[in-house]
């Protein structure tokens, strides 16, 4: 008989954890069975960014999650065959208002090159140099050019792969469900007995684990971020991403689509409504690089919710008292970066078996879990 796998939550981690074990060698032995919700799903809000190469976090491990993520994005568009819509290497340009700030950074670039080829070409620009590769822009400032950045669209991305599992051993299930005493899975149509289950579940773990006496250090981030029209510039699709100093980033999509994002905000929980002040104040942002944007280019806003820990990095392995259980969670900012590689190592862990060591990732899980 087939083994039996669930997933809790369809976002990121869900979505890739759901694609390796369809396509991983072993997986076809597997039944899946995939359930979310959707609701303030933090993947389908973001219009993302992959460059976590020149960030200044002190943190190492996360650091080699998200540079090994970045790597494992690149061979998955290949693998998966991922249209230039859904993941496109446009490059990256991060830009600094101070010479010697951007200074620091080429060097840090220079450095971190060297065990990062998947980063491809530096280059140091000027302001000219950064209109030109950014016709958008009104007010460039001085950068530097990372040519293996890529952008990312979260939702596109997660229906895509769903939607390839589904063809080999995925059912999804657009439900919310919750776990009994024993770690069975309760759903509308009852109570669900599986081999294993990966828990993706985002900021929404702690009510999941509650019936199991697991209390998770995860809390929820509201972010919402703006799409733009700018019929002007239709045509030029292959526009890096541009991250200038602070959390706003400007996003060319193509076909005359912009996006602006995003806000962090700690205090709306898990609240969903746009707000007209995150609006603007994300336009007001956008219009310092571009001043001819208005209320009248915003075409759509999107709000989702992030998940943190205490020390902002994610967690992911077995839970020592049911093993049968695997969780991740706390992606935080930057888990379209680190959510794949994270979904594959649990499908890896889950087919081939082992207690793998992921100490250069991640912190023990007891740092996270009570
Ligand atoms: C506005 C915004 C912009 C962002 N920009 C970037 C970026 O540029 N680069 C980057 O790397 N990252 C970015 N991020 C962060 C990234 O989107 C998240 O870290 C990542 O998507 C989290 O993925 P996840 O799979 O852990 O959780 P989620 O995507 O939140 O998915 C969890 C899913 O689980 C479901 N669920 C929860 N509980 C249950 C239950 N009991 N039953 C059924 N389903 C359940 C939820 O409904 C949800 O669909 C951004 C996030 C936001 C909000």
């Amino acid at each position: 008989m087939k083994k039996k796998v669930a997933i809790i939550g369809g976002g990121i981690v869900g979505a890739s954890a759901a694609y390796y074990l369809s396509s991983l060698p072993g997986g076809n032995q597997l039944s899946v069975t995939l359930f979310d919700d959707g609701s303030g799903q933090a993947t389908k809000a973001a219009a993302g960014i992959i460059s976590p190469w020149l960030s200044k976090r002190r943190n190492q491990q996360w650091y080699q999650l998200a540079k090994d993520g970045a790597t494992t994005l690149m061979t998955l568009a290949r693998r998966a065959n991922l249209s230039t819509d859904i993941y496109d290497q446009t490059g990256t340009i991060i830009t600094r208002t101070n010479e010697k700030d951007l200074h620091d950074l080429y060097v840090l670039a220079q450095e971190r090159h060297e065990d990062a080829p998947d980063m491809g070409d530096v280059e140091l620009l000027t302001a000219a140099d950064v209109k030109e590769r950014i016709p958008l822009l009104t007010n460039p400032q001085p950068g530097i050019y990372v040519s293996g950045g890529a952008r990312i669209d979260g939702e596109a991305l997660v229906t895509n792969l769903l939607k390839q599992a589904e063809r080999v051993n995925l059912s999804v299930k657009h439900e919310r469900v919750s776990f009994d005493k024993q770690g069975n899975i309760l759903s509308s149509t009852g109570t669900h007995k599986f081999d294993n289950v990966i828990i993706a579940a985002g900021p929404w773990l702690n009510e999941l684990l509650k019936p199991l006496g697991i209390k998770a250090a995860v809390r929820p981030q509201k972010g919402q971020l703006i799409e733009l029209a700018v019929p002007n510039y239709e045509s030029q699709e292959n526009m890096p991403v541009l991250m200038p100093e602070g959390e706003r980033d400007f996003i060319p999509f193509g076909n005359g689509k912009l996006i602006v994002g995003a806000t962090h905000d700690d205090e709306a929980g898990f609240n969903l409504t746009a707000t007209p002040e995150a609006t603007q104040d994300l336009l007001g942002s956008a219009r310092q690089f571009a001043d001819y944007l208005t209320e009248d280019s915003i075409t759509r806003t999107k709000v989702g919710t992030r998940a943190y820990t205490p020390d902002f990095a994610p967690f992911f392995g077995r839970l020592n008292n049911y093993p049968k259980l695997l969780v991740a969670s706390g992606l935080g900012a930057s888990g379209l970066t680190t959510g794949p590689l994270i979904g594959r190592l649990l499908a890896g862990t889950l087919i081939y078996g082992g207690t793998p060591d992921w100490s250069n990732y991640e912190k023990p899980l007891t740092n996270y879990l009570s």
